[in-house]
C-alpha cells in the first residue's frame, strides 16, 4: 500500500537532502512543498506583485501554473511552464517567501495541489515542508520533525550558499533565524511539529544518519 511521510522543520536542518535520499532507498516519490511556496513567490516577483501587500497576493494567488515533478532522483518545478528551478532559489526569493506564503488564499491553493499530488502518487511519497504533518497531511504514516541548533543550521545553508551568492555565516544566521520566526508565528498552518510526529535533533548527526534514521522509521 502507498505509504506516505511527512518530514518538517525549519531550514537548515537538511531536510530536503534527507527527504529526498529517503525517497530514493525506499521507491516513494517526492515532493519539495519549499519550492511551490518559493514558485508562486517568484511569480508575484516577475509579474509585479507588491509582495508586502497581502490583498493583491491573495487576488493574483490563482494565476500562476505551478507543476512539481516528484522523482527524488531528479525533482522539477514549473511555473506556466517554465523551468522555475534555478530563479526560485535567489536571495530575493527567499526573503519575500515567508510573507507570500502567510496569505490565507495562497495556503488554500498549495494546500490542495500538495494533496492531490499525494493521493496520486503510486506506492507513496515523502513530502517535506514546514506544516505536512499538522495540516496538509495529518493522516501520514509517518511523521518527522528535524530539527538542528541555530549555528548548525546557519553553517550548512551557508554551505549551500558558498558559489552562488557570496553570504556571511552572521548574516545567513540572521535571515533564517527571521524567516523561522514569521513562519512559525503566522496564523494559517504555521511551522509547527504535529503531536505525533517523531522529533530528530540533527545538531550532532551526519547527513547519513539521519537518514538511517528516518529509513528505519517507516520501515518499523
Ligand atoms: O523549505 P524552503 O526553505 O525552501 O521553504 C521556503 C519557504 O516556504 C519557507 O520559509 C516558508 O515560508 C514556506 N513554506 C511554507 N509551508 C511549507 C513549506 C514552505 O510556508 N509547507
Amino acid at each position: 500500500s502507498a505509504v506516505i511521510v511527512a518530514i518538517d522543520g525549519p531550514s537548515g536542518t537538511g531536510k530536503s537532502s534527507t527527504s529526498k535520499a529517503v525517497a530514493a532507498k525506499l521507491g516513494l516519490r517526492y515532493l519539495d512543498t519549499g519550492a511551490q511556496y518559493r514558485a508562486i513567490t517568484w511569480w508575484m516577483i516577475t509579474n509585479g506583485i507588491d509582495t508586502d501587500d497581502p490583498h493583491a497576493i491573495a487576488v493574483a494567488a490563482g494565476k500562476p501554473g505551478i507543476v512539481s515533478g516528484t522523482d527524488p532522483a531528479a525533482p522539477t518545478i514549473t511555473v506556466d511552464g517554465l523551468d522555475a528551478s534555478v530563479p526560485i532559489r535567489t536571495q530575493e526569493v527567499t526573503s519575500k517567501v515567508s510573507a507570500v506564503s502567510a496569505v490565507p488564499e495562497v495556503r488554500t491553493l498549495i494546500t490542495e495541489l500538495q494533496r492531490s499530488i499525494a493521493a496520486s502518487a503510486e506506492g507513496g511519497i515523502v513530502v517535506e515542508g514546514r506544516d505536512i504533518g499538522t495540516t496538509v497531511l495529518p493522516d501520514a504514516d509517518l511523521k518527522i520533525f528535524l530539527t538542528a541548533s541555530p549555528e548548525a543550521r546557519a553553517a550548512r545553508r551557508s554551505g549551500e550558499l558558498r558559489g552562488k551568492e557570496a553570504t556571511d555565516l552572521a548574516a545567513t544566521k540572521d535571515a533564517l533565524i527571521k524567516r523561522d520566526a514569521a513562519d512559525s508565528g503566522r496564523k494559517t498552518s504555521p511551522l509547527a511539529k504535529a503531536g505525533d510526529a517523531v522529533e530528530v535533533d540533527t545538531t550532532e548527526l551526519t547527513l547519513d544518519q539521519v537518514i538511517e534514521c528516518v529509513v528505519t522509521l517507516v520501515e518499523e
